[in-house]
């Protein structure tokens, strides 16, 4: 069905600054080297099977397409990448945590769809802030901080970026503060830095991102203006 909203979805990416305006019309393939394409082309469908999780009821792996947060596009990762769970029930959701990819998007996504490289983010936003693909569901538990405990109880979102070249363009911290406020506003959780952490704030992690340049100040200023637009 081509021309059905699941089906229009994939090719679309959702511009999602401030504002959350026009949708771009970018498909994913486009933003592709060859590997990566071959990469995607080559992932296998996912099964719908029933797989217990680590604690709690068995739960189903997800097989529908559809985003928790709607400027996003979905891209999923690979099933080998991620824990299925059953989220707050499960676990509650107490953490955002922050990532820059030291990679490009389209790289990093093709890196979740490996099944070889047991990592995976809920959401990878662009250096442009005008692309956000989710790749995990929120209920689900991706593998994104080096920590299982922080794992399970977080949601992660990666910015293409890079420590060694910090540019991040304010479009990038606006289109992720107002993901992150969402979360926080669907969550309960308090926009504050014990909540918000970056990678390398995470108990025993051991990657240093999001880096020095991360603005902190700037980017908690935003994401508590988003939020106080929130009505819950
Ligand atoms: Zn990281």
């Amino acid at each position: 069905m081509e021309d059905s909203p699941l089906s229009r979805r994939r090719l679309l990416w959702g511009a999602a600054g401030a504002t959350g305006t026009a949708l771009t019309a970018v498909g994913l393939t486009q933003l592709m080297g060859p590997e990566e394409k071959a990469k995607v082309k080559a992932a296998p469908p996912r099964p719908a099977r029933k797989t217990p999780g680590i604690a709690g009821p068995p739960t189903t792996r997800h097989t529908d397409s559809s985003v928790d947060y709607a400027p996003a596009m979905w891209v999923d990762a690979s099933e080998s990448n991620y824990t299925p769970s059953n989220r707050p029930e499960a676990y509650p959701i107490d953490y955002v945590v922050i990532h820059l990819t030291t990679d490009i998007l389209p790289v990093m996504l093709a890196t979740f769809k490996d099944p070889t490289e047991r990592v995976s983010a809920h959401y990878v936003i662009s250096s442009t802030g005008t692309r956000i693909a989710q790749c995990v569901r929120e209920r689900d538990v991706a593998w994104h901080s080096g920590n299982v405990w922080y794992n399970h109880r977080s949601i992660g979102i990666e910015h293409e970026g890079w420590i060694d070249q910090p540019q991040y363009s304010n479009a990038m911290y606006e289109a992720s503060a107002v993901l992150t406020a969402t979360i926080c506003a669907k969550y309960d959780v308090p926009v504050d830095r014990d909540h918000i952490l970056g990678h390398v704030e995470v108990p025993e992690a051991t990657h240093e991102d999001p880096g020095p340049a991360w603005d902190w100040d700037k980017y908690m200023k935003l994401v508590k203006t988003a939020r106080r637009r929130i009505r819950t």
